[in-house]
C-alpha cells in the first residue's frame, strides 16, 4: 500500500484572534483544531504559563486532526557527510576540520556509492547528503556525484546540500545572476538536473540575527538561508526547516523563529499557489549538544562570579519577537549557556505543532533526546520519529550517542499507541506495519536488540558507525550501549 501524496494546507491560513486570551480554553480548543492562529505574543505566554502537559495534549490533539490516530511513521535513509572540511567555524559544530587538518577527510564516489548500496541493502529509500563547505570542490564535483548516484540507483531520494552549503556553492562558484536568488537559481538548477530531489533543512539554528553571529562564525544570514528554500520551492522541490535550541538565546527568538519559517510558507503557498511549486514539508527541532564544542564551554548564568540567577537569563532579556534584539542589550549575552532538557525539548516540540499551522510533519528528535524521549514526543505533537540511524556523524560528534534499527524504532512506535509505518521523503507511507510481520512483532528476544553507539569508529570514511546493526559491516558487540527497549 503506498499512499498519495499530499498536500494538506488551506489555501489560507486560519484567522489571528490577536485579541483573545492565550489561556483562555475556547481560543485553545480553536487553535488545536486548526481552526485559529497562534500570535507570537500568545504563543509566548503558552509557553511561560501553560503546563507541559496541556500544552503536550492540545499539540497531540492538533496532530490527530492532520494525521489521524492511527499511523506514526519513520523513513529509512542514510546520512552522508561526504566532507568534514568547511570554511565556517559555527562554535557549536564539534564536526568541521580545517583543510590541513590530519582526519579532514572527503569520500570518494566510490565509498559514497557503497554507502548508499548498503542502504538499498536494508530498504532504504532515501539518502541526507551534506557536508561541510568544502573550498575544493568544484560545481562539476557535485554534478558527477548525483549523476553517479541516480546512475547507479535511480530508485533512491536525493536530499542533500543545505541552505548554507548553496550560499557557499554562490561564493565559490560565482554563478550568473543579478541577484543572490538568480545566482542561487543558477547552481540550484543544474543539481536538480543532476539528481537533486529535495533540500534539508540544516543550518537553521536560530534565525534571530543577535544569536545568529554569536554562534555561526562564517554561515549564512537567516534571510539568505530562506532564500535558498524559496528558491527550492520555486522550482518545485520540497525542502524541511530546523531548529537548534538551548543555548544562548531567549525563548523569545524561538518564537520568532517559528514564525519566520511559517510567514515565508504562507508566502510559497500564496504566490506559488495550491497545487503549485515546493514547500516546507517538515520541521525537526532539537537541543544543542554541548560536548567538544566551543559552545559548551560556556558557563551556564549563574556559575560566574558576578552573575545573579534571580535575574533573568541574557537571551531572554536579548529576545525580541520580531528577531531585532541586539547584544548591547545585556552585557552577558552569548557568554552564558542555558542547556535544554527533556522538558524544554518536548515544550518546544509541542508549540511548533500548534505554531506551524501550515506545515504537515513535525519530527520527533530521537537522535538527540533518546529513543525514549522521542518516543514521548509522538504524545507532543510529532508524527514521525524521523529515520532509523545507520550513520550519523554530526551530532555524534558532540557526544550524542544513539542509534536504533527498524524493529526497534517499530517497537518504540508501537509502544507509544500507534502503528509503525515506513514513509518516503514525501510522507507517503509505503509499509504500514499491522500484521504479525512486522520488523517488531517479529523479534522473539528482544534482549539482543540495542541501541548502540553511533559513529563508533569514528571514521565515516570506512565505516557507517551503526551498520553492524544491518549485517553490513563488522559488529563489535563490546561497543553496544545498554538503552534496551524496555518491556520485553
Ligand atoms: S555546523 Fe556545518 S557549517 Fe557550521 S562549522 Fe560545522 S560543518 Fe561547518
Amino acid at each position: 500500500m503506498i499512499s498519495e501524496p499530499h498536500r494538506t494546507e488551506a489555501s489560507s491560513p486560519p484567522p489571528t484572534r490577536t485579541d483573545a486570551d492565550p489561556l483562555d480554553r475556547g481560543f485553545l480548543d480553536a487553535v488545536a483544531d486548526g481552526e485559529a492562529r497562534l500570535t507570537a505574543e500568545q504563543a509566548l505566554a503558552l509557553w511561560h504559563r501553560l503546563p507541559l502537559t496541556d500544552l503536550g495534549r492540545l499539540a497531540d490533539r492538533r496532530c490527530r486532526g492532520l494525521h489521524g490516530d492511527r499511523i506514526r511513521t519513520y523513513v529509512i535513509d542514510r546520512n552522508i557527510n561526504y566532507t568534514n572540511v568547511c570554511t565556517a567555524k559555527c562554535t557549536f559544530c564539534a564536526f568541521r576540520r580545517d583543510l590541513d587538518d590530519s582526519d579532514a577527510y572527503t569520500l570518494e564516489y566510490d565509498a559514497l556509492l557503497e554507502k548508499v548500496r548498503e542502504l538499498v541493502a536494508i530498504g532504504g529509500t532515501q539518502i541526507l547528503m551534506q557536508g561541510g563547505m568544502n573550498p575544493e570542490l568544484p560545481l562539476d564535483w557535485y554534478l558527477e556525484l548525483l549523476g553517479r548516484i541516480k546512475t547507479a540507483f535511480p530508485e533512491v531520494h536525493v536530499h542533500a546540500f543545505s541552505p548554507p552549503e548553496f550560499i557557499e556553492f554562490v561564493n565559490f562558484f560565482d554563478p550568473p545572476g543579478a541577484t543572490l536568488k538568480d545566482k542561487i537559481r543558477s547552481v540550484m538548477e543544474p543539481l536538480v538536473d543532476a539528481g537533486l530531489d529535495s533540500v534539508p533543512g540544516g543550518g537553521g539554528e536560530i534565525f534571530a540575527d543577535a544569536v545568529r553571529r554569536k554562534i555561526g562564525l562564517g554561515k549564512c544570514t537567516a534571510e539568505a538561508w530562506l532564500t535558498v528554500m524559496r528558491v527550492a520551492h520555486e522550482l518545485g522541490l520540497n525542502t524541511s526547516a530546523t531548529m537548534m535550541f538551548g543555548h544562548i538565546e531567549g525563548v523569545g527568538d524561538r518564537i520568532h523563529h517559528l514564525d519566520m519559517v511559517r510567514r515565508w510558507q504562507d508566502d510559497a503557498i500564496r504566490d506559488l499557489g495550491p497545487e503549485g511549486g515546493g514547500r516546507y514539508h517538515a520541521f525537526i527541532s532539537w537541543p544543542f549538544q554541548p560536548d567538544h564544542t566551543p559552545l559548551g564551554n560556556l558557563k551556564a548564568w549563574g556559575d560566574v562570579e558576578g552573575d545573579d540567577p534571580a535575574q533573568p537569563f541574557p537571551g531572554d532579556v536579548v529576545a525580541k519577537l520580531d528577531g531585532t534584539g541586539t547584544k548591547a542589550d545585556h552585557p552577558e549575552f552569548g557568554r552564558r549557556l542555558r542547556l535544554a532538557g527533556a522538558n524544554t525539548y518536548l515544550r518546544t516540540q509541542a508549540l511548533s505543532r500548534l505554531y506551524l499551522d501550515n506545515i504537515w510533519s513535525i519530527g520527533s528528535s530521537w537522535v538527540t533526546m533518546g529513543p525514549h524521549i522521542g518516543q514521548v514526543g509522538l504524545r507532543y505533537g510529532a508524527n514521525d520519529m524521523g529515520s532509523v540511524m545507520m550513520e550519523e556523524n554530526v551530532v555524534s560528534s558532540a557526544g550524542t550517542t544513539h542509534c536504533l534499527n527498524e524493529p526497534m524504532i517499530c517497537r518504540l512506535v508501537r509502544d507509544a499507541g500507534f502503528v509503525p509505518a515506513q514513509r518516503d521523503n514525501d510522507y507517503r507511507v509505503l509499509r504500514p506495519h499491522f500484521g504479525p510481520s512486522a520488523p517488531d512483532l517479529d523479534v522473539e528476544d528482544w534482549s539482543r536488540f540495542r541501541a548502540k553507539a553511533l559513529h563508533r569508529e569514528n571514521d565515516p570514511t570506512t565505516d557507517a558507525g551503526c551498520g553492524s546493526h544491518y549485517g553490513t559491516t563488522s559488529g563489535d558487540a563490546s561497543a553496544i550501549v545498554d538503552l534496551t527497549v524496555e518491556g520485553n
